[in-house]
């Protein structure tokens, strides 16, 4: 790599400008459309797209919605999924995070989609740009899944642009009752993917790939996914890895990864929660590893931070969950670089009108 390269890996993560997003959903910004490239040797290397956020946490008290914006704002992400909880604890706990808590339920509620939604309705922002998430699918019991899905067009009609995150297989719930969705199951949700299909809206899945004892255990089950609605934009949730497998040979990791984007067009990899960069990336020789196959694929990826909102954080968390994520953006080539941290992938996936700036030569 060039002198050049290693200069930008030294820079700080300061504040997106404007020039960062050519246009932004309000119209605002857009005296800048036709400004200059985005200029990585100057320019922060934080995305400007957050597509994985919690507003809404397990149990307790959230950061408030507008507070959570201003932390947006400050850090320079311009554009967010609104992400409410697929998995809440139940009213009467005062558990906050559902690994301190084993035994207790945490279990699927439409509760914590309707506060964002109400939220929005009632400060609607336009910077940053939300889009809202139906989180609450009961996807192990799709038989419940036509009624939620009515209740969210009565109540909020052509509001919700996203769905998920759906946990398909988490294997860190487990001891919370949750209950893993069957290939019976993926079968069962054909009214819910067509739906999405039709309305052309992205499903974010968590879907364990395995644990350090079987890394690849439950990737038959995601596959099945792809394989049953290929047609449907799903975008997989870490890229299948998590606190249970820290351990697996990110060559392997990469080799079914690989294989998977190869096989199915539709998919979309996030890239979100630090766990990626703080076991993975961070290795020595690892991160070049997986710039290497987002060059490969530039167009397949989108960030996020997988930050929960509850109230014992601060704006000095985000900020920090937004750097770490953001790390492995330093590492990656101009093109995958602008699809990635510049937004064009998510803008693309989501069919937004806003278009990323190139990349300064
Ligand atoms: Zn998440």
């Amino acid at each position: 790599m060039p002198v050049l390269f290693r200069k930008r890996m030294l820079l700080p993560a300061v504040v997106v400008t404007a020039a960062a997003v050519v246009a932004s959903p309000a119209g605002a910004g857009n005296a800048l459309a036709d400004a200059a490239c985005f200029d990585r040797a100057t320019q922060p290397y934080t995305s400007v797209v957050d597509s994985h956020l919690h507003y809404r946490p397990f149990g307790g008290k959230a950061i408030p919605f507008d507070e959570v914006n201003d932390y947006l704002r400050q850090s320079g992400v311009r554009y967010v999924n609104v992400f409410g909880i697929g998995q809440k604890l139940p009213a009467d706990s005062d558990c906050t995070y559902y690994l301190n808590c084993p035994g207790t339920p945490v279990l699927p509620s439409i509760k914590n989609d309707i506060v964002n939604a109400e939220s929005y309705v009632e400060s609607k922002p336009a910077d940053p740009h939300l889009t809202l998430s139906m989180t609450s699918f009961d996807i192990a019991n799709p038989e419940t899944i036509p009624d939620t899905l009515d209740m969210y067009d009565r109540e909020y009609p052509g509001l919700f642009r996203w769905a998920g995150e759906l946990n398909l297989i988490k294997g860190a719930l487990l001891p919370n009752h949750h209950e893993p969705a069957t290939f019976q199951d993926i079968d069962a949700w054909a009214p819910l993917m067509r739906e999405l299909q039709a309305r052309g809206i992205p499903a974010t899945i968590h879907a364990d790939l395995g644990t350090d004892a079987e890394p690849t255990k439950y990737l038959a089950l995601f596959e099945h996914t792809l394989s049953r609605y290929p047609r449907n934009k799903i975008v997989w949730a870490h890229m299948g890895l998590s606190k249970e497998l820290s351990t697996m040979d990110p060559a392997q990791h990469i080799a079914v990864v690989s294989r998977l984007l190869d096989r199915h067009p539709n998919l979309t990899l996030d890239l979100s929660w630090r766990v990626l960069e703080d076991q993975y990336f961070s290795k020595p020789g690892v991160r070049q590893q997986y710039a290497d196959l987002l060059d490969a694929h530039p167009t397949r990826a989108i960030p996020g931070t997988d930050f929960v909102a509850s109230r014992d954080k601060t704006y000095a968390v985000y900020k920090e969950e937004l750097e770490v994520t953001s790390r492995i953006n330093k590492a990656l080539g101009d093109e995958a670089f602008r699809g990635i941290a510049l937004g064009e992938n998510y803008f693309r996936l989501l069919g937004l009108d806003a278009t990323a700036p190139p990349v300064c030569e």
